[in-house]
């Protein structure tokens, strides 16, 4: 389980980052003002920090500056701001990527899997339950056997996995899934949907969420 180090001030954001990230399995700490920050980087180990740019007593900047002279921990800033300057401050100082306030959880949580995967804080297998998925190599077994999904089910799949216990909006699955392929909604998702739950036996597991779409509730 990958530990995650939450450094921000307001609360409201802190809690919606640990509560995001938390669905999503990752184990998190949250530190308020920069100084608890820079403690808890010295005394505890981390996958990966999120750390907010305005802060109280030492500024998100300075703690950058700090972690990457001494741990080799990935570091997501945050800006409120959508300056270039704060950008370019930040990956001068060593960040690994940023997000601009206000975000949405989805692109976040891409980023900080983005982020552990290219550090190798990951294991390319995801496993729920009896289903290992080897995202690498585009395999799914089952209790050890492999089940064959075609390349849609499997990003039907790995989507809902990316996104578990959150609902997916239908429009959001076609996007991310077919893209461009298809003009217009037809069946096609369903039916997707339906061959997964038939081939996992995951009947229980993929929730149709009325009026919106589905949702994998692990
Ligand atoms: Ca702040």
């Amino acid at each position: 389980m990958n530990r995650i180090l939450i450094v921000e001030d307001e609360m409201a954001i802190r809690d919606l980052l640990q509560i995001g990230l938390e669905s999503q399995g990752y184990q998190c700490e949250v530190a308020s003002d920069g100084e608890v920050a820079a403690d808890f980087v010295e005394q505890k180990k981390y996958d990966l920090i999120l750390l907010d740019i305005m802060l109280p007593h030492v500024d998100g900047y300075e703690l950058l500056e700090y972690i990457k002279q001494n741990f080799d921990t990935p570091v997501i800033f945050i800006t409120a701001k959508s300056q270039t300057k704060d950008k370019i401050k930040g990956l001068h100082l060593g960040a690994d990527d940023y997000i601009t306030k206000p975000f949405e959880m989805g692109e976040l949580i891409a980023r900080v899997e983005a982020i552990l995967r290219r550090f190798h804080k990951t294991s390319e297998k995801i496993e729920i339950g009896n289903i290992t998925i080897n995202v690498v190599a585009r395999t799914v077994e089952k209790a050890g056997e492999k089940i064959d999904l075609t390349p849609k089910e499997f990003d039907l799949l790995l989507l809902l996995v990316q996104n578990k216990n959150m609902a997916l909006y239908r429009e959001v699955i076609f996007e991310k899934v077919w893209g461009e392929e298809l003009e217009f909604e037809t069946r096609t998702l369903d039916l997707h949907i339906q061959r997964l739950r038939k081939k996992l036996d995951w009947k229980e597991h993929i929730k149709t969420v009325y009026r919106i779409g589905y949702r994998l509730e692990v």
